[in-house]
């Protein structure tokens, strides 16, 4: 804000007008001169209003040359006092917006004196004037900005206004001698320095025309001009310098700060890179032992006995231990070499029950026990499933076994006692049934004789030549029921009694079975060759010669009986060494049997050929001999197509070769 009273000091003792009129239109401030000329005795301190002070035409002039000044405008008026009607004094008006009064309009106008003086010293006066305007350059150089210059410029000079666009500025002079009175015609301004903000551009120059101005004062004034505005320029140029300075600074403060910032991140990083090289070896370690625990699931999941398929939920295989399936196919393709899902898919029954599963199967001529587990992924559902495959086969062979020998065992029990108590009244009906047949033999031809008298004879109410034609035959037919019983009862002690017959013989089994075959020759010959294929040198085993016998004769007589009427067959006899054991093989190619049958052959009294004599104890009692003889019998047959047994006996490491003399 500019202080006026800065002003009216520095207008102290000056001998240029200045009258202060603040925006109510009252003089609040006019110069000593001002006040001696044109309002004596201070006439205006009583009353300062405007319109007391001029006359009605010279407020006209002061109201317009206000509203210029406050637009900024060059604003001269006239001021006609309304006391002294003779005088009027030209005035220069300029407008201050803000001062310690608010808005002020100040009015300057050349004295006489002012006048005479200037025109006495002439050029030394205008060249102070001048030295002035030098002084307005230097302090263009010291303002902080070319802005704040002209912000400031009034109060430097304290003479000098602020137009919004134009700096005005009047000199400054010594009020030495004084005399003349001003006028309109030597009404006279002063130093004036232009400046146009906005184009940086800076006039100098004289307002009034009519003064005089000298070729050197024109010369100065167009250097000052030149100074000025290169000033100006240098000062603009200086305070965008400045600013780039600033703008630098800022720039390099901010690349500083950035810097310590990055220095920051960097060693936040390098924190959290040694971090994750910790993390890291131990992911490593986690792997490594990650890796072995996989080698050693992968060694436990080979050596596992059992088959073990690990399946997913679309029915592929997954993980294996067996050599001959390969991961990624279809189960029922790999496994079980179907082109679609099985009909009892386990993996689907899994899925909707969710508990494991175990079945029994049969797969070509193995038993498996299959044992199927869910396989639940990490959000609890079933995956897939786990499934183990045990060959049971023989397990399975094992427990028929045991299950046959226990059947036999137990009736073997029975049928020693009830072989006993058949055998003995047998006994007395055949020694009977002898006497009856030899009493008979000597009977008939009596009664032969008195039947020739007596032709009405009959016995036991049957007419005589029917019973003579048939009683024999009756006797007969006796005769053979009873040897029957006898046969039985005599297979089933063979059956029943273990013991019966030590194993103390070296048994050459080729030997045996070429006795076997002579022995049978006439029963089997009418329906089968008898084929003998028999591998030399095989060991001997211990055991009971006639037994083996008897088993050799069973399975070959049987071989005969099953070979149909219109065909004569083949009855094929293999023998050969096996890790340790002596095989023997029966083959024929007879009708064959059903599961049924084949189920069953073992059992005692099971026959298909009861009608023909068939009692079911040959193979029962040809089981009970291997078995006791450590060794196993086996069967295999297909209907039409023929039967094989196969016997396998084990040969004592110790035995030698069968020799000749067991020949
Ligand atoms: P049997 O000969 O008195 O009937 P086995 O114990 O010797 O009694 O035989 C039992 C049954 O086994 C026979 O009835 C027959 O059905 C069957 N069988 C035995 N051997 C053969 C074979 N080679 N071919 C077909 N069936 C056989
Ligand atoms: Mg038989």
């Amino acid at each position: 804000m500019i202080k006026l009273t800065d002003l009216y000091e520095f207008m102290e003792g000056s001998f240029d007008y200045l009258l202060v009129l603040d925006g109510a239109e009252r003089a609040i401030h006019a110069s000593d001169l001002f006040g001696r000329d044109c309002l004596p005795d201070k006439w205006w301190e009583q009353k300062p209003e405007l319109r007391d002070l001029v006359t009605d035409t010279s407020l006209q002039n002061f109201r317009s040359a206000m509203a210029l000044a406050r637009a900024g405008s060059r604003a001269i008026t006239v001021f006609s006092p309304c006391r002294e009607s003779s005088k009027s004094i030209p005035l220069k008006g300029s407008y201050l917006p803000t001062t310690e009064h608010g808005e002020v309009f100040l009015f300057f106008g050349q004295t006489l004196e002012g006048l005479a003086r200037r025109s006495a010293s002439g050029k030394e006066d205008r060249v102070k004037e001048l030295a002035c305007l030098y002084r307005v350059i230097e302090w263009i150089e010291v303002s902080p900005s070319i802005d704040s210059f002209f912000t400031e410029l009034p109060r430097y000079l304290s003479q000098g206004m602020l137009y919004p666009e134009e700096v005005v500025i009047y000199s400054v002079y010594e009020a030495k001698e004084y005399g003349q009175k001003p006028s309109s015609k030597n009404y006279i301004s002063v130093g004036l320095v232009v400046g146009d903000r906005q184009k940086g551009e800076i006039r100098a120059g004289y307002l009034d025309e009519e003064h005089e101005q000298l070729p050197e004062e024109q010369k100065m004034l167009k250097e000052i001009g030149r100074a000025l505005s290169f000033a100006l320029e240098r000062k603009e140029f200086k305070d965008r310098l400045a600013l780039k300075q600033e703008e630098e600074a800022e720039f390099n403060r901010r690349l500083e700060n950035l810097e310590r910032e990055i220095a920051g991140r960097t060693r936040e990083l390098e924190e959290q890179r040694e971090k994750l090289g910790v993390v890291n070896s131990y992911l490593d370690r986690v792997s490594d032992g990650w890796e072995e625990a996989r080698g050693r699931l992968e060694t436990m999941f080979k050596a596992i006995p059992d088959e073990v398929v690990l399946i997913d939920k679309n029915r592929r295989i997954v993980m294996t231990n067996r050599e001959d399936i390969e991961a990624g196919g279809h189960c029922y393709e790999s496994i079980f070499g179907r082109e679609r899902p099985c009909e009892d898919c386990r993996l689907a029954r899994i899925l909707s029950k969710k508990t494991p599963l175990t079945i029994s199967m049969k797969q070509e001529d193995k038993y498996f026990q299959v044992h199927a587990l869910p396989v639940y992924n990490k959000e609890h559902e079933v995956d897939g499933i786990l499934e183990f495959y045990r060959d049971v086969t023989l397990e399975k062979t094992y427990e028929q076994q045991l299950q046959q020998a226990d059947k036999l065992a137990s009736l073997g029990q029975l049928v020693s006692g009830i072989g006993h108590e058949i055998n003995n009244p047998n006994q007395f009906i055949r020694g009977n049934i002898r006497i009856i047949k030899q009493a008979l033999d000597d009977m008939l031809p009596i009664i032969d004789d008195f039947y020739g008298q007596h032709a009405e004879l009959k016995i036991a109410r049957l007419d005589y030549d029917f019973f003579r034609k048939h009683i024999m035959t009756l006797v007969s037919d006796m005769a053979h029921g009873s040897e029957r019983i006898k046969t039985i009862v005599e297979g089933l002690r063979k059956f029943a009694r273990k013991d019966e017959g030590l194993l103390v013989d070296k048994v050459d089994i080729n030997t045996l079975v070429e006795a076997s075959a002579r022995l049978v020759h006439n029963e089997v010959h009418k329906r089968a060759d008898i084929k003998l294929d028999l591998t030399r040198n095989l060991p001997a085993f211990v055991g009971n010669t006639q037994k083996i016998e008897q088993v050799l004769i069973n399975l070959i007589v049987n071989a005969g009986q099953a070979m149909p009427d219109d065909k004569k067959g083949t009855v094929h006899i293999r023998t050969r060494g096996e890790d340790g054991h002596v095989v023997v093989e029966v083959e024929d190619n007879g009708y064959g049997m059903s599961e049924n049958t084949l189920r069953q052959i073992f059992d005692p009294f099971f026959t298909t050929k009861r009608a023909k004599g068939g009692t079911g104890l040959g193979l029962a009692i040809a089981y009970r001999i291997i078995e006791e003889h450590k060794g196993n019998i086996s069967v295999g047959s297909e209907i039409g197509v023929g039967t094989k047994f196969t016997i396998k006996i084990p040969a004592g490491k110790d035995t030698e070769p069968a020799g000749e003399e067991n020949k």
